[in-house]
C-alpha cells in the first residue's frame, strides 16, 4: 500500500478533529457590507473599512488596500468603534446662559436650531461686501469655525464649502487637516 492509501486509512480511523462549535466559528464580520472611510483621529489619514449590519455599526478595521497604513491602525485609530458605539457617548449639550452661573442641560436640536440663528443674525448684522479701499471681498470676520479631530473628511469638505464658499466666514480652521 504506498503512502496515500496508508494516510487514507489512518484518517478515516481517527474521529473528525475539529470540534462542531468550531465549525460554526466565522468572522464577526460575516455578511456585513464594507466601506471604505477614514480615521477621524488624526492628519496622517488612515483609511479603514467600516462594516455595517442591520443598519448599525458592528467593526471598524485597517483598510488593507491603502498605501498609507496597508491595513494598520493605532491604537487610538483601532478603537474607533468605541467612538460610535460607546453607551458613554454624550447626546446632549451643556448651556450656560449669558451671564448664567450654572450649566443647564440641553437637547441637541435646540442647540443646532440656536447655532443656527445666532450665525445667521451675526452674518446680516456684520457682513462686508468690501473693505476700506472698496475692493470686493463678501465676508464676515466676526465669526470663526473650529472643528475637532472627529470630523471626518466629507464632514469637512461640507463645512469648507458652506462656511468659506457660502456664508464668507474667513476664519475656518481644523485641528485633523484631513
Ligand atoms: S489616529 Fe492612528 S489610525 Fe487614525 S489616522 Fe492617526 S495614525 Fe492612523
Amino acid at each position: 500500500m504506498g503512502l496515500t492509501g496508508r494516510l487514507k486509512n489512518y484518517v478515516g480511523l481517527v474521529p473528525n478533529p475539529i470540534s462542531k462549535r468550531t465549525r460554526e466559528i466565522h468572522a464577526r464580520t460575516r455578511g456585513a457590507t464594507a466601506t471604505v472611510s477614514v480615521c477621524p483621529y488624526c492628519a496622517v489619514g488612515c483609511s479603514q473599512l467600516v462594516y455595517t449590519k442591520d443598519e448599525r455599526i458592528i467593526a471598524i478595521e485597517g483598510n488593507y488596500e491603502s498605501p498609507i497604513n496597508g491595513g494598520t491602525l493605532c491604537p487610538k485609530g483601532a478603537a474607533t468603534l468605541g467612538l460610535v458605539n460607546s453607551p458613554d457617548r454624550i447626546t446632549t449639550v451643556k448651556y450656560r446662559a449669558p451671564g448664567g452661573a450654572r450649566w443647564e442641560e440641553k437637547p441637541l436640536d435646540w442647540a443646532i436650531e440656536r447655532i443656527a440663528r445666532l450665525v445667521k443674525e451675526t452674518r446680516d448684522a456684520a457682513f462686508e461686501e468690501t473693505d476700506a479701499e472698496g475692493l470686493p471681498v463678501n465676508r464676515t470676520l466676526a465669526i470663526g469655525h473650529l472643528g475637532g479631530a472627529t470630523l471626518d473628511n466629507e464632514e469637512n469638505y461640507l463645512i469648507k464649502k458652506l462656511f468659506t464658499a457660502g456664508l464668507g466666514i474667513v476664519a475656518v480652521e481644523n485641528q485633523a487637516r484631513i
